[in-house]
């Protein structure tokens, strides 16, 4: 057993708490979406609070815990949903927040400290006419780091893809718990083993990622009667290349009536898209949506409603904000992460959303994947068992579905492939060769060198 105490001691000057609210508090993320990781970590908790304002200090603080060998689970927003903050084996919970100060602009890459959240990123960008590629329906919550390492996928990824193409991280600054601590720079390539591994093969301090231009987004809600033709209008508006857009959700006519602030606009029965289009694209649009049935029913500056902390923009009902707000209002529900085939889209999601009707409200999002467009899908999910997803999850998978679990806890469980890609594990074995870092959350890890 750790002697914490003097762990403090050492790492006196940085900012530390041990009060057992906080360490609560600071233990937890939205894992509480899944009935069964719920039952697995609640009660989970850390045993010293550490929020380093620089990198010297997170070298610090990672020499002490070496020396101590004291396990690390790394912090940004809290806002993953897979339990990836949630220390399985106590120790410290590093909290990036401190370091989140903007850097440079330089040739449209960005160059940020981690902590930085997403929302002030991306306004500090359109300051200087740029914005983020993509960001997570949590951007008014998430850092930068917590999106890089826990998720990477979300608004933008029908035009650029996810976090995993190549190019959409430059490069990363990481320390490892090597002995002694150092920090790597690292490009291309070279900063993927950082790339959705939970904190588990080093902190990163600083990212640089490529922008885009910044465009003044309209979110636009339409209306179609049949769930089909929504679905249609939604692939069709993803392969529409003269229409600029930033995302496209497709909810099912059960979702909608969750959705308070646009509830009102949506008649009865009706099948909704929300979707974020520049302003150059509305005429086109409307005359996709006309082709489809669809009916324009409600239009808002996205830039505006994010301002804004009374307005929601489109995208927080989208991604797995869809799960979010229906769980405002009924608990008795959880969620999937699919990925549809790129070949006849529309069949397969027909495939599982009839079927299942009853008990899976079905909700797509248009994405690329490879340069290629296909959806994915976060339904909502009325709980029933443990038994019972995992029957929902076997039938979509011999569906032809990709399913990403978010019952599980380890990446390579929760991953589509169910193992970690590249050469994350042997740059884990060389960065972490004790384990140290969020432990249990790389399956495929043992430690190279002993505790003792
Ligand atoms: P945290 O939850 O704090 O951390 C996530 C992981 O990253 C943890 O394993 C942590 O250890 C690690 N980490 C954090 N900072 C660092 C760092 N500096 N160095 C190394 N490791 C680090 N995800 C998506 O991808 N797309 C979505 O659209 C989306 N929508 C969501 C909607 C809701 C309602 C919820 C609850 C979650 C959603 N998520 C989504 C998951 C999550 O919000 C995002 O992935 C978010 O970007 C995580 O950022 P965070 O700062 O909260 O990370």
């Amino acid at each position: 057993m750790a002697d914490i105490a003097a762990l403090a001691a050492a790492l006196d000057g940085i900012e530390l708490s041990s009060d057992r609210a906080l360490l609560r508090q600071k233990s937890r993320d939205f894992y509480w979406y899944s009935p069964i990781l719920k039952k697995q970590l609640d009660g989970k908790s850390g045993d010293l609070y550490a929020r380093p304002k620089d990198e010297a200090e997170v070298l610090r603080i990672l020499a002490a815990c070496r020396a101590a060998r004291v396990p690390v689970t790394t912090r940004g927003g809290g806002t993953g949903n897979y339990g990836q903050c949630v220390p399985l084996e106590g120790g410290v919970i590093l909290d990036m927040t401190a370091m989140a100060k903007p850097i440079a602009i330089t040739d449209g890459v960005v160059d940020v400290e981690c902590g930085m959240k997403m929302i002030d990123l991306d306004l500090w960008a359109r300051d200087q006419g740029w914005e983020l590629k993509l960001w997570p329906s949590t951007k008014r919550t998430a850092t930068i780091g917590g999106f890089v390492a826990g998720g990477g996928a979300g608004v933008g990824g029908i035009a650029h893809g996810t976090m995993r193409e190549r190019g959409n991280l430059v490069g990363a600054r990481v320390a490892t718990m090597q002995d002694p601590p150092v920090v790597l720079d690292l490009e291309g390539d070279d900063a993927s083993p950082v790339n959705r591994t939970y904190g588990t093969t080093g902190i990163m301090t600083r990212i640089r990622l490529p922008l885009t231009p910044a465009q003044d987004w309209r979110d636009i809600a339409i209306g179609f009667e049949k769930f089909t033709d929504a679905s249609a209008f939604a692939l069709a508006l993803s392969f529409a290349d003269g229409i600029p857009k930033k995302m496209c959700g497709v909810f099912d006519s059960q979702l909608p009536p969750f959705f308070r602030g646009i509830a009102d606009s949506v008649p009865a029965g009706q099948s909704l898209v929300l979707t974020m289009v520049a302003p150059s694209g509305l005429r086109a649009l409307r005359d996709l949506a006309r082709e489809h049935n669809g009916t324009f029913l409600a239009e808002q500056s996205t830039v505006e409603a994010e301002r804004d902390p009374d307005k929601t923009p489109f995208y927080e009902y989208c991604w797995n904000h869809t799960t979010l707000q229906v769980l405002k209002k009924d608990r008795g529900v959880s969620y999937l992460q699919c990925r549809f085939p790129f070949e006849d889209t529309l069949a397969a999601v027909e495939a599982v959303r009839i079927p299942f009707r009853d008990e899976v409200w079905m909700h797509t999002e248009c994405v690329r994947f490879g340069g290629r467009i296909t959806m994915s899908a976060l339904p909502v999910i009325r709980w029933t068992s443990e038994a019972r997803i995992y029957e929902i999850i076997a039938a979509f998978e011999a569906a032809g579905l990709g399913i990403a679990n978010p019952h599980v806890l380890t990446i390579e469980e929760g991953s589509n492939y169910r193992r970690v890609p590249g050469d994350q594990l042997g740059f884990k074995q060389r960065t972490d060769p004790l384990g140290l870092l969020n432990p249990g959350k790389m399956r495929d890890f043992s430690p190279v060198e002993t505790a003792a």
